[in-house]
């Protein structure tokens, strides 16, 4: 029998969790026939309803769910996970500054880097979907150092992707499957930079690159770059709730990319930690277009994407507010002694 993976979901009982844990258990991420224990985490006030996400699984009755567990003790979590899918975090609440947010975040993301360090396997690979995720990535990878290395820890910025191809493809006047190889540069955040200058559409039987088959430069540097930024603010204005659903759905693509590998001249978009490449500073979290090598699973950041003056400018606005998150929340530990 193959051995089933180990996969932990942090902030379960949110709505992100309650979306992706039935993702993860039904096959979606690791495949129909590779059985899966799902270990939920949450705080403790989440004790109960948590349960009634266990209870929901169980009655699911997936062949691939082999085992499931909901806890709220992170080092019993932790325990020999293969993959870790980081979603909790402290919310962001009006009048909040993002230094309190930060200050927060911190606390949780150096704990969970000390508990994969202490429990997990040295294999596990980790996405951070919890904001700022970005930099929740960089203090987790910070404190799992050295027995997990650093190139497991990823940043989620696959939803921004996933709604850039959207975008692309709605202009175009084609199918989803039809668009591959929009760029995602930077934070998670508004200053990210969907580039689509790399892109290429299938559009009657042709592939030709994005710009051709949107034919409006204007849309592609102007409108098409705020919709995708704004996205989430737009979805939780008509349906009063955030976009959960599909950023579980990004998760679950994340992941799965990771595990099997992307397709040949296919790119994704994950924030994982510079090289240098493009010149953004080494070990900073930031998304890049990588590709997946089926058989290592280890990412590699395209190289040799030419970039004008204008990617450039917004790769630097948005490399600018990293260094500056990365910078506070390192000052936050040491202010609180950590
Ligand atoms: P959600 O499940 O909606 O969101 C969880 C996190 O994902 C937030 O940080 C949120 O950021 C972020 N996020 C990233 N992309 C998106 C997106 N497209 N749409 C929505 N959120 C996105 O939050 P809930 O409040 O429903 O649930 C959070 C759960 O986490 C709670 O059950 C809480 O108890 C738990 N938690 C667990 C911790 C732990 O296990 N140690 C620590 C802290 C919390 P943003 O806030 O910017 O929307």
């Amino acid at each position: 029998m193959v051995a089933p993976i180990r996969a932990l979901v942090t902030g379960a009982a949110g709505q992100i969790g309650y979306s992706l844990v039935i993702e993860i258990a039904k096959g979606d991420v690791f495949g129909p026939e590779q059985p899966v224990e799902l270990v939920m985490l949450d705080l403790p006030f989440c004790a109960q309803s948590l349960d009634g996400v266990k209870m929901e699984l169980q009655d699911c009755a997936l062949p691939t769910l082999v085992g499931v567990e909901a806890l709220t003790d992170e080092a019993a979590a932790f325990k020999n996970i293969d993959y870790a899918f980081l979603v909790g975090a402290m919310p962001r609440r009006e009048g909040m500054e993002r230094k309190d947010l930060l200050a927060a975040n911190v606390k949780i993301f150096k704990s969970q880097g000390k508990s994969l360090a202490e429990h997990a396997k040295p294999t596990t690979k980790v996405i951070v979907v919890g904001n700022p995720a970005n930099t929740n990535a960089f203090i987790c990878a910070k404190y799992a150092a050295p027995k997990i290395p650093a190139e497991n820890f990823s940043a989620m910025t696959r939803l921004d992707h996933n709604r850039a191809l959207a975008q692309v493809a709605a202009k175009a006047g084609v199918t989803i499957g039809a668009v591959k190889n929009v760029i995602i540069w930077g934070n998670h955040s508004s200053t990210q930079f969907p580039d689509v200058r790399h892109a290429k559409v299938t559009k009657d039987g042709k592939e030709v690159d994005a710009y051709t088959a949107v034919n409006d430069n204007a849309f592609l540097q102007g409108e098409f770059i705020s919709i995708v930024q704004k996205r989430g603010a737009a979805i939780i204005e008509r349906r009063k709730f955030s976009s959960a659903m599909s950023a579980a759905k990004a998760a679950c693509d994340h992941i799965r990319d990771w595990h099997v590998g992307t397709q040949p001249g296919q790119f994704i978009s994950m924030a994982v930690p510079s090289d240098g490449s493009y010149g953004v500073p080494q070990g900073l979290i930031f998304s890049f277009p990588v590709q997946i090598c089926p058989d290592t699973k280890k990412w590699k950041i395209v190289q040799g994407l030419e970039l004008d003056e204008f990617a450039k400018g917004k790769i630097d606005v948005t490399t600018k507010e990293l260094i500056e998150e990365r910078d506070e929340a390192l000052k936050a530990c040491e202010e609180a002694n950590m």
